[in-house]
């Protein structure tokens, strides 16, 4: 579904969850089902909501993004850049 946001899950009594609750273009909507999945990245609002804790690790680097203009950086061939 397009434009749909989790906002909270669907817990019964026996605290089993049976579906989500979302936003969907502006509207308040319930989803219920057999088999709730989370496959909605890093900061899963399905994980929070279903209070599933995270572990994190120190991975002992970083990481450096950036996008940048190809005509500065020159063309990249088998040799590398230049
Ligand atoms: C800049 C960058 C570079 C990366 N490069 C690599 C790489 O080279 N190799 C690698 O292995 N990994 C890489 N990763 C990590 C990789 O992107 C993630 O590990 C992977 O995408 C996680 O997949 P996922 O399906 O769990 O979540 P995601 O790909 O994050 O997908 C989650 C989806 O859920 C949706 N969503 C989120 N919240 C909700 C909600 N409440 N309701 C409904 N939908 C929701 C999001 O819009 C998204 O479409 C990179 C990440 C970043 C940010």
């Amino acid at each position: 579904m397009t434009n749909t946001k989790v906002v909270d899950l669907l817990i019964n009594d026996e605290k089993r969850i049976y579906g989500v609750q979302a936003m969907c273009e502006g509207k308040e909507i319930t989803i219920e089902s057999r088999l709730t999945v989370g496959a909605d990245g890093r900061y899963s609002t399905v994980r929070q909501k279903a209070g599933i804790e995270v572990t994190k690790r120190k991975h002992g680097y970083d990481l450096l993004w950036t996008n940048s203009c190809s005509r500065w950086l020159g063309t990249f061939n088998k040799n590398g850049f230049n």
